[in-house]
């Protein structure tokens, strides 16, 4: 799960993660009665979408008076943000983060993520903050400083020291970015996080170490024990076709390619992916109905691929072990009669029953395309396309 940067920082605080003071604002008064608020000028007027990339595109403004604060939130308010992180549909604007400017001597970068090569959190910083990570990664790897933080022992004070010179952080500054570090690390771990950027971490020209962007993920396996979290989701930032998907249980998420898919398991969808592309096709979407996939199931499921307006193909493939494939072929019929679908749809059952499945296909009135194994039904499906 993503939430926005005000939401982010909102976390931080509690931490003691020193973080700009601010508000989120819905309206241009709203913004206009933050900024007077703060009681100093300049402030900054930040759009909010989840989507990095902001200040580039037009979304983070400075203002000096009330009077440029109410022009710039005007503006930023209900604008379509194009970055490079929103794809070029861009996102529209609903809400603006109002804080302090700050007066910054140097942009650096903090994060932490997992390394799952090592099974470990890892803490990276770079001097090179304010600029697209990625690029610092690709080009000049050697000025990311990384530390790995073993789960048992915690992260560790000289490695926030490492870490802090690293930053070529000294004096006040480095007392204060170990404080940063070692709280940003301890706030990560408390609020079960897969990704906690701060970019740009920057050095104010009082020598302190703030985080003027924050960037936090949520493990999703770990929210049941975040109630007061969860409540931050945000869904109208989120693709449409996942959210409905999510409220059936369904495992859905969106790609780019035309051939829609229907499976259930994990790892057989896993698997139908590849094989899609294996044969020159690319899958318009991930889709585990479950091991147990109803009628109904099936039937929601068919409604969200439907929605791609890419998908030019439907494969089905369906594993009877739990479900058994009359079931499926059943609610398959059901569920293209309902929806109105009228495109190829590519069917491959497997499993118990399959042999009533395949007659109950053939003799129904729509026109299926009946797959003999996995292989022969991505050839269709891609063929169909
Ligand atoms: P992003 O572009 O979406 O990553 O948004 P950021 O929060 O990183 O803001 C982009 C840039 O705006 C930063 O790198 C800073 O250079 C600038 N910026 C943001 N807040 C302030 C501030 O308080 N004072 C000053 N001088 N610059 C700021
Ligand atoms: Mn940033």
């Amino acid at each position: 799960m993503k939430i926005h940067e005000h939401q982010g920082k909102e976390i931080l605080r509690q931490y003691d993660v020193a973080v700009p003071r601010g508000g989120v604002a819905f309206s241009v008064d709203e913004a206009a009665k933050i900024a007077r608020g703060l009681g100093s000028w300049p402030v900054v007027v930040k759009a909010q979408i989840h989507a990095g990339g902001r200040g580039k595109g037009g979304g983070v403004k400075l203002a000096k008076s009330e009077a440029e604060v109410r022009d710039v939130a005007g503006k930023i308010l209900g604008m379509n943000l194009v970055t490079h992180q929103t794809g070029p549909q861009g996102k529209k604007v609903q809400r603006l983060l109002v804080e302090e400017g700050i007066d910054i001597a140097r942009e650096l970068y903090a994060g932490i993520v997992l390394d799952r090569a090592v099974s470990k959190n890892t803490f990276m910083v770079s001097t090179e903050g304010g600029m697209e990570i990625e690029k610092v990664a690709a080009e000049t790897p050697e000025k990311i400083v990384k530390a790995a933080i073993d789960p048992l022992t915690g992260f560790q004070p000289f490695q926030a020291r490492k870490l802090a010179f690293a930053l070529g952080l000294t004096g006040d500054a480095f007392k204060s970015g170990v404080k940063f570090l070692t709280a940003l690390y301890k706030a990560y771990e408390a609020i079960d996080g897969s990704l906690a950027e701060i970019n740009p971490l920057v050095v104010t020209k009082d020598g302190k170490v703030m985080a003027l962007d924050a960037k936090i993920n949520f493990d999703d396996n770990a929210l049941f024990r975040h109630k007061d979290l969860v409540e931050m989701r945000d869904l109208t930032e989120e693709e449409p076709a996942e959210v409905e998907a999510s409220k059936y249980d369904l495992n859905y998420i969106k790609l780019d390619g035309k051939v829609g898919c229907m499976v259930n398991g994990a790892g057989l969808a896993m698997a139908t992916m590849d094989i899609i592309k294996l044969h020159g096709g690319e899958p318009a979407n991930f889709l585990d109905v479950g091991g147990a996939a109803s009628a109904e199931t099936v039937e929601n499921g068919f409604r969200i691929i439907l929605q791609d307006p890419n998908v030019k193909a439907v494969l089905i493939n369906i594993f009877g072990g739990i479900v058994r494939c009359d079931r499926v072929a059943g609610g398959v019929i059901e569920a293209i009669q309902k929806v109105k679908a009228n495109l190829p749809v590519v069917v491959r059952l497997e499993g118990t029953n399959a042999d009533i499945a395949a007659k109950m296909l053939e003799e129904s009135p729509l026109k299926f395309i009946i797959a003999k194994d996995l292989a022969d039904a991505a050839k269709k499906a891609v063929a169909a396309v």
